[in-house]
């Protein structure tokens, strides 16, 4: 295996239109209304014509499977993929090369490819900095790719990956009547914990808010009504009543099915953070972990919905900081990015194995499920915050690696977006 190399006989070189024209295409063809599946095996085979290759084969799931093939050998759909070249993309998370087989002997091509089979190139197909797939190529020809194919191709890799995130492919056909009925009760299920979900808040809200009431009227009642040890203990028993209704807040906000309606306005980024770190320091006071807030450009603004983006930085910080290690350091850093603020969330802390990565965003998903684990929570973080980068338009992802920490990136546009207008 070894670096790209730009030399290659010009007669199979795409000319700069021929690449332009494919990337045209697939992407008329993406924000089409045509069927996703039609659209991905025409992406496939106009890509396999340009480059004038042997075989296109696409790979997802875990373990990684054959989901799609075109030339080569036919495959079954769901073979798995043998060690080699495609692996390795998936689990270096970059580009793979080898230029030509008949000189790295130690590397095959995929069972699906010719004989006349060369060179391959393998590309991991992500999404929101999650795998969802590896494009595999093979050519006919040594040194079959140049380093502009693979600058075209990766762009073909990142429009095959907003296919299969619209249409993902990890949802079930509904084609028979049980699998139909089965799809019917998911729903009905889930109609019903959003149900269960905003009247458990309700229930709780209610007597929580008359609490603090109670406990803000003794709290005023002037220096001299109160012991500073019954002072002390009362402003803890306020902190923990906050915790809770921060708590409920968050299921209530989580119904999948009501529209989750902002108000926008503009926001100064530098102080929404400020007041963030501060209300998060003033409830973990005991906090062994340094935070680290990188200078926010004075006038970086966005409009957004301010209530909404104080409760994702929050939620990010406060993972953070619960999955960092005693004595940890986690860094915050808000920038301008073209039209978008990127927000960002970096810890040293106990990472996130790669396969759970997608996970981590769904309702009540936690990596460590079990009764006698070392964190608190609910599971419910990191949905309510995938809820409000979604309502802004925005986008998220996350690079983590076990045992070395994670960074959550946030991008929110930074005007209001046009449809929402
Ligand atoms: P929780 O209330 O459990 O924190 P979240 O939805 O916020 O729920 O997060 C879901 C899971 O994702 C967590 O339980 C944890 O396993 C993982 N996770 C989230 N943030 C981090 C992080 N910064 N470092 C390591 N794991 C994280």
């Amino acid at each position: 295996m070894s670096d790209v190399n730009p030399m290659r006989p010009a007669a199979y070189q795409p000319d700069e239109r021929a690449r332009l024209r494919l990337i045209g295409e697939i992407s008329k063809m993406a924000v089409s209304d045509l069927p996703s599946a039609r659209v991905f095996t025409t992406a496939l085979e106009r890509t396999l014509q340009t480059f004038g290759l042997d075989v296109i084969a696409v790979y997802a799931g875990e373990p990684l499977t054959l989901r799609m093939q075109v030339g080569g050998v036919p495959a079954r759909s769901g073979t798995a993929v043998p060690v080699g070249l495609a692996l390795l993309a998936a689990a270096e998370r970059k580009v793979m090369l080898v230029k030509d087989f008949r000189a790295e002997e130690r590397w095959a091509p995929p069972p699906w490819a010719s004989n006349a089979a060369r060179a391959e190139v393998a590309i991991p197909i992500a999404y929101r900095g999650r795998r969802v797939g590896i494009l595999d190529l093979c050519s006919p020809r040594a040194d079959g790719f140049a380093e502009a194919d693979l600058d075209t191709l990766g762009t073909v890799a990142e429009l095959l990956a907003v296919i299969i995130a619209q249409e993902s492919w990890g949802r079930v056909e509904v084609s028979s009547p049980e699998l139909q009925r089965a799809y019917q009760r998911l729903q009905e299920f889930s109609e019903l914990k959003a149900h269960i979900l905003r009247n458990v808040s309700h229930e709780l809200r209610t007597p929580l808010t008359l609490i603090k009431g109670h406990l803000e009227l003794l709290l005023d009642d002037g220096p001299q009504a109160l012991l500073s040890e019954q002072r002390k203990a009362l402003l803890a028993v306020c902190d923990r009543v906050d915790d809770i209704v921060a708590i409920v807040d968050r299921t209530v906000s989580l119904s999948p099915t009501d529209d989750l309606s902002l108000a926008y306005e503009r926001i100064l980024v530098g102080d929404l953070l400020g007041e963030v770190v501060e209300a998060f320091e003033r409830r973990a006071r005991d906090s062994v972990v340094t935070l680290n807030v990188q200078p926010v450009a004075r006038d970086l603004y966005l409009y957004g919905d301010a209530d909404k983006i104080r409760q994702l930085c929050y939620n990010l910080l406060d993972n953070s900081v619960k999955f960092s290690p005693n004595g940890g350091q986690v860094t915050i850093q808000a920038q301008s990015e073209g039209d978008n603020v990127h927000f960002i969330f970096a810890d040293q802390g106990i990472g996130i194995p790669e396969r759970q990565l997608s996970q981590i965003f769904e309702t009540f998903y936690q990596i460590d499920g079990s009764t006698t684990r070392r964190f608190g929570g609910l599971g419910l973080g990191l949905t309510v915050v995938n809820r409000i980068v979604d309502a802004h338009k925005g986008e998220i992802w996350v690079e983590s690696e076990v045992d070395r920490g994670s960074v959550f990136h946030v991008l929110l546009p930074q005007n209001v977006p046009q449809e929402q207008r």
